[in-house]
Order: structure tokens, then C-alpha cells, then sequence
């Protein structure tokens, strides 16, 4: 790596180890592309969008759902009116969890995701482009770093989360 750079005449420096990003770059959240979104062929769309913006995909797998995993996801809306329909929705057919990372993550991946009232969310977002009502709204994404940290540690083992360093960070980050 060090030779092809020197041939192209690139000056930035050394390969990096992992662990050399600042901690407020290591900021972390969990995605999930609902079934709905699975099912309509959405997968790539929303991975495109996080990828475009710029932050670092770490960890991702395609899974079923039980309801043991989504009481624990869901624990704060287990008394919702809602909820009966929402774990069989949830349920219904295979999701892609995800963990990206970079500045921001958790506030940034909110925005981008949109209202959870699909019917609300901007256009531009996730929601706001490709879900018509709450019930089937394409995507999670954690809302605080807090729950990011527990939500992560329900969906993926420790060792699913793949350490890498990004060769892009100086063009993304200045
Ligand atoms: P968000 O997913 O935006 O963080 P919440 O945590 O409030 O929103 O709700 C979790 C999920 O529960 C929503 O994304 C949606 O799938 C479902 N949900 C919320 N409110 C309703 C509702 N009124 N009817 C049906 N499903 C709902």
C-alpha cells in the first residue's frame, strides 16, 4: 500500500490500525430494514443512503425475528394498543439488522429515517419516500446512543461487529 501510494504520488500517510478514529467518530446504532421493506425489495435502497452519506457499515445480518427478541427491542411499547399487531408485523417475514458508525450516528440516522407517522415524515426521508402509514414504515433506527448500546447488544454477539478503518476518512471527515 505504502509503494502505490508513493508511485501515485498520495501523501496520507501511514496506513491507519484500527482504533485510531477519535471516540466521537466511533458513535454506533442499530438499523433494522423491516419485513415490509425486505418484502418489497427495499434492502438496497436503504443501505445505499447510509452508505452514500458516509458512515461505516459494521455489522449486518438477515434473520427472523421471534417475539423473545422483540419483547426485549420493544420493551417500551409492550402495554401499546398497537403492539399485538406490531410484533405480528415484525414477525411476518425475515429483516436485515444493521450497525453503522460515524459522527453523529444516532441524530444523523434519526433524521434520515424521518417520522415514525410515515404519513408525517418529510420527503427526502426514508419514511417520506418509501412508507404510506406508521404500521409499515420500512425501518428502525435507535433514538439515542444509550439505546443504541442496549438495542445493539440484543440484535448482534460482540463478535459480529467487525473492527475496520475506513481508507476514506480524511475525504469524509476533513
Ligand atoms: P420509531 O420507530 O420512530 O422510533 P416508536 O418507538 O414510537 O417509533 O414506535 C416503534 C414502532 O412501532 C414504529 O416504528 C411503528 O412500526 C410501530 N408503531 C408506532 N406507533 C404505531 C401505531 N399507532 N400503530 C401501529 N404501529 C405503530
Amino acid at each position: 500500500r505504502g509503494l502505490l501510494r508513493g508511485q501515485l504520488g498520495l501523501s496520507l500517510g501511514p496506513p491507519r490500525c484500527y482504533g485510531s478514529a477519535p471516540p466521537e467518530l466511533r458513535e454506533q446504532t442499530l438499523v433494522l430494514v423491516k419485513p415490509d421493506a425486505v418484502q418489497r425489495r427495499l434492502v438496497g435502497d436503504v443501505i445505499r443512503r447510509f452508505e452514500r452519506r458516509g458512515f461505516k457499515l459494521v455489522a449486518m445480518k438477515l434473520l427472523q425475528a421471534d417475539r423473545g427478541l422483540l419483547d426485549k427491542h420493544y420493551q417500551q411499547l409492550r402495554q401499546k394498543p398497537f403492539y399485538p399487531a406490531l410484533l405480528s408485523y415484525m414477525t411476518s417475514g425475515p429483516l436485515v439488522a444493521m450497525v453503522w458508525e460515524g459522527y453523529n450516528v444516532v441524530r444523523s440516522t434519526r433524521a434520515m429515517v424521518g417520522d415514525t407517522n410515515s404519513a408525517q415524515a418529510a420527503a427526502g426521508t426514508i419514511r417520506g419516500d418509501f412508507s404510506m402509514h406508521v404500521s409499515r414504515n420500512v425501518v428502525h433506527a435507535s433514538d439515542s446512543v444509550e439505546t443504541a448500546l442496549r438495542e445493539i447488544g440484543f440484535w448482534f454477539q460482540r463478535d459480529e461487529l467487525v473492527a475496520w478503518e475506513s481508507s476514506d476518512r480524511d475525504y469524509t471527515y476533513g
